[in-house]
């Protein structure tokens, strides 16, 4: 059995932090972290939820169902959760991934309902492509302010790499900079959230585990946050097309659109944002607006200072949407766009080829005919045959 104990908040220094014991009961711990926690500047330490566990439920499960251990809470949680869990996560799950297998979920009772809820209406700002479509959407054009986003969340756990790492922490924190400049411009506040929930990525890859990391520290804020935008990159149209390609690999495509709704508590909403459109079509939706034009970074952070290296196929995938819209010199202070001009040729080329296995070269042909925007034809493709270079 795993089990999660002596919930406690508390302040060192700058920090304070919201943390749990974790123990395997009559099992050995294939991990060396015993703890789960949380943290936040001081400050804010009144957003974290010290009288519930329930955002050291996710994390805790996904283990506890890998490694075939029942899971026992010694405290309370929201009984939604507890409710959504114990009747239809697990199998969402199971069905993922087959190396999970159901478990008893137990707890030491119910966490009382808040007298008030929080007023933050948050999400996450990455400056990636999805990131930026939820904020222009329920940000800039949004007006009913129970659902306007009001404040901003950069949370560290596991995004750009492992728990312990000093070159993916700099990564991470360096990553954090356009948002916290798009923040200002925005004129919202953003909140900075440490956690360690990646230190049990080195048994559970990133694509399994880093969606509910984000879900927990979510849920962490809960005597803050009463609604949370979790902004997915996967439209409905391609969980149902891809839905093998996603099985056992990755969490968001196979089932975070139905996934999310279930992960709520009494004080906390979590609201799956952007399965609505597919990529092509949120590049269009924020393609006029200044701030993604000065703050857009979708790289996978091959460069040391997170910047856009243009090349990789994240940066290539974004920068052919926006040659189709006519958009590129518009993105010309976050992408070199004359190299890209120079090799997009090849790009082209190898989204032909892919078209109908890669859902995102797929998304881009079908853009190009759309927007009758030429794309090189087959005839080119046979001719360059073995010179292509690939991304
Ligand atoms: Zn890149």
């Amino acid at each position: 059995m795993i089990e999660i104990s002596n919930l406690r908040k508390y302040t060192r220094e700058a920090l304070t932090r919201l943390e749990v014991d974790m123990n395997f009961i009559d099992a050995e711990s294939p991990y060396t972290e015993r703890t789960l926690y949380f943290e936040i500047d001081k400050k804010f330490s009144y957003m974290f939820a010290d009288d519930t566990y329930d955002a050291f439920v996710l994390v805790p499960l996904y283990l506890a169902m890998l490694h075939k251990q029942d899971l026992h809470i010694r405290g309370k949680i929201s009984a939604k959760l507890y409710q959504n869990i114990k009747w239809y996560v697990q199998k969402i799950w199971c069905d993922f991934y087959d190396e999970l297998s159901p478990v008893t979920l137990t707890v030491d009772g119910f966490a009382a309902p808040p007298k008030k809820r929080g007023k933050l209406i948050g999400t996450g700002i990455s400056c990636g492509v999805d990131s930026l479509s939820t904020i222009y959407d329920h940000f800039v054009r949004e007006r009913d302010p129970d659902f306007r986003i009001n404040a901003l969340f950069y949370f560290n756990c596991g995004i750009f790499g492992e728990f312990g790492d000093a070159k993916f922490l700099e990564l991470t924190l360096n990553r954090n900079e356009p948002g916290k400049r798009a923040a200002k411009d925005l004129g919202l506040p953003c909140y900075y959230v440490n956690s360690n929930l990646h230190a049990f990525r080195k048994i559970v890859d990133m694509n399994k585990l880093n969606f509910i990391a984000v879900y927990s520290c979510a849920l962490s804020l809960g005597n803050a946050v009463s609604r949370y935008y979790v902004s997915s990159g996967t439209n409905y149209q391609e969980i149902k097309q891809f839905n093998d390609h996603y099985h056992n690999a990755d969490m968001s495509g196979f089932c975070e659109s139905y996934l999310v709704p279930l992960i709520q508590t009494e004080r906390t909403e979590l609201i799956v944002d952007g399965c609505q459109y597919r990529r092509v079509d949120k590049l269009k939706n924020i393609a006029d607006w200044d701030v993604a034009q000065k703050y857009l970074n979708v790289c996978w952070g091959y460069t040391p200072d997170g910047s856009n290296c243009g090349l990789c196929p994240k940066c290539l995938r974004t920068l052919l949407p926006l040659e189709i819209l006519g958009k590129l010199d518009d993105f010309a202070a976050v992408f070199d766009v004359e190299r890209y001009r120079e090799i997009s040729f090849n790009y082209k080329i190898r989204c032909l080829q892919n078209y109908g296995k890669d859902p995102f070269e797929i998304e881009n042909v079908d853009f190009a005919r759309e927007n009758n925007f030429p794309m090189p034809t087959k005839h080119d493709a046979y001719i360059l045959g073995e010179q292509l270079i690939y991304f």
